[in-house]
């Protein structure tokens, strides 16, 4: 479909004017297409060629609106480190309406009456990060945003240390409500006509199926425990850290949204720290299913004029045994093991691993898809090669070998399902460091192969040979600031 031919769907203001502010993007200085990304085209039915036109960079950019397309930012509120803040919003994001059940937003394109402080701008660091990561995470089967596409300009904003160039990057997800949208009415507004409109949409949007049940906003709830219990699964087990998980960084459609400070561990640390600013760790890699899981408490105290609240505590429940569940059976996966088949979850088998990891000191991304390439175990030399201390994994591999003829399994069999779901290629910061830095210069071709790389993890990319390996210590682990 031409640009023009696109619908919108701006079903968003049936709500309370409270939600929103209706308000027109302010585009960047000569802006210059960076990357456009075909897999998100064809969510919306966009022709790849639309991307390459004047007119594409001008929607992006703010300038030229699709048929029927108001734009507008949302409100929110949200606990913010713990603390709540009543009003929060998009300070720097703005609504263009949805396409195919896909709500599109510019990130970057200005002030808005939620900003605070802020300039409304996304800098060029942010926005790479943001539209190769979620891709990345699309391609590992984790639920998240997808982003269109990404331009450069030659405004600037004033950052810590320097002036960056301003840049806008197009996402799209499910839905924008977050927890926090739920909060602002139920903390601040006092109106439960609203929440319960809020929850009609919400139900409309993401989960149709219950719109004529009994007891549809609980049952809502329930669905949202179950598929955040599975998203954090899928963090866990792939060592991602999210790195700001407030509430209003919290969506309302159990998907991974609003990239900042983020990373896929490099070295295993359980207590690893990706933001800089959380000093006491409070998103650390470890807390994130029991952060989850508070966010989750959040809605149901937000949720309970409407609700039953028993219901809401019994639903509450199910968080942690189901995240453990569905995180144990992915590890198995990750090991080769077919834990449903038989029957046992390799619990110790796991925590020996996570101890060993972490004591060998190894890429945990790494470390699994080297276990999917090994030949035998009698030569672990390309896993043993790759940690600072041999001993832990060796005696690993001991339990690990015994499991495996336990569970009388092949071991073509274990690389099979192994190969469906360790890839070659993990997105790290220092790559997209790389990235960014030839982005500046005005050479986007880094962001270009990153995002096919992360696209097609699974493949060889021999250009890239270097990007399976290790990441190189000195840029391991290393903390992210929030500032954007
Ligand atoms: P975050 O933790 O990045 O999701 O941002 C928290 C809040 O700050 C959100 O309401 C953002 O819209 C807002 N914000 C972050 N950066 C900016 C900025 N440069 N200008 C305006 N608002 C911002
Ligand atoms: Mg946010």
């Amino acid at each position: 479909m031409k640009l023009n031919d696109l619908k919108v769907n701006m079903d968003y203001f049936h709500m309370d004017t409270k939600l929103y502010q209706k308000l027109n993007p302010r585009p960047l200085k000569n802006p210059k297409l960076v990357s456009f990304n075909k897999t998100a085209c064809d969510l919306i039915n966009l022709d790849y060629s639309e991307c390459e036109s004047k007119e594409f960079l001008e929607f992006i950019n703010g300038e030229k609106s699709l048929v029927n397309q108001e734009s507008y930012s949302m409100v929110y509120a949200g606990h913010q480190f713990g603390y709540f803040v009543p009003q929060l919003g998009d300070g720097r994001a703005i609504n263009l309406g949805a396409i195919n059940s896909w709500h599109l937003q510019t990130k970057g394109s200005g002030r808005t009456k939620y900003s605070r402080q802020g300039d409304g701008r996304a800098v060029l660091r942010s926005s790479i990060r943001e539209y190769i990561m979620s891709e990345a995470m699309h391609s590992l089967d984790i639920p998240t945003t997808r982003a269109l596409a990404i331009i450069d300009s030659d405004t600037f904003a004033n950052r810590e240390w320097e002036k960056e160039s301003c840049s806008v990057v197009l996402r799209m997800s499910p839905s924008w409500i977050r927890i926090g949208t739920f909060e602002f009415f139920a903390k601040t507004q006092n109106s439960i006509e609203n929440l319960i409109k809020l929850s009609d949409y919400v139900i409309e949007q993401n989960y149709p199926h219950l719109k004529n049940e009994d007891k549809k906003y609980e049952k809502m709830f329930y669905s949202l425990v179950d598929k955040t219990a599975l998203l954090l699964a899928k963090w866990q087990a792939y060592g991602f850290m999210h790195g700001v998980m407030n509430t209003d960084n919290f969506s309302m459609a159990g998907v991974t949204i609003d990239y900042g400070p983020y990373a896929f561990m490099d070295y295993f640390d359980k207590n690893c720290i990706c933001n800089h600013t959380d000093a006491e760790g409070r998103y650390s890699y470890n807390n994130q299913p029991y952060v989850a899981r508070w966010n989750l408490l959040v809605l149901a105290n937000a949720l309970k004029e409407i609700c039953d609240e028993n219901k809401l505590i019994e639903y509450m429940q199910i968080f942690l045994p189901q995240h453990e569940n569905v995180y144990l059976e992915l590890m198995n996966k990750r090991l080769g093991l077919n834990a449903v088949k038989s029957g046992n979850n390799n619990l110790d088998l796991i925590l020996e691993l996570l101890g060993a990891l972490e004591s060998s000191k190894i890429d945990y991304n790494v470390f699994f898809y080297r276990l999917s390439s090994l030949k035998s175990f009698n030569d672990l030399s390309s896993i043993l090669d790759i940690s600072v201390f041999q001993e832990p994994l060796k005696n690993w591999f001991v339990s690990y070998e015994k499991v495996c003829e336990n569970e009388k399994s092949t071991f073509e069999l274990r690389i099979k399902i192994m190969k469906k779901i360790n890839p070659k290629y993990i997105i790290k910061n220092y790559m997209l460091q790389e990235a960014i830095e030839l982005a500046h210069e005005g050479d986007y071709s880094l962001v270009n192969d990153l995002l096919e790389i992360a696209q097609n993890p699974f493949d060889e990319h021999k250009k890239y040979e270097k990007y399976s390996k290790p990441t190189p210590m000195e840029f391991a682990n290393i903390k992210l600031t929030c500032s954007s």
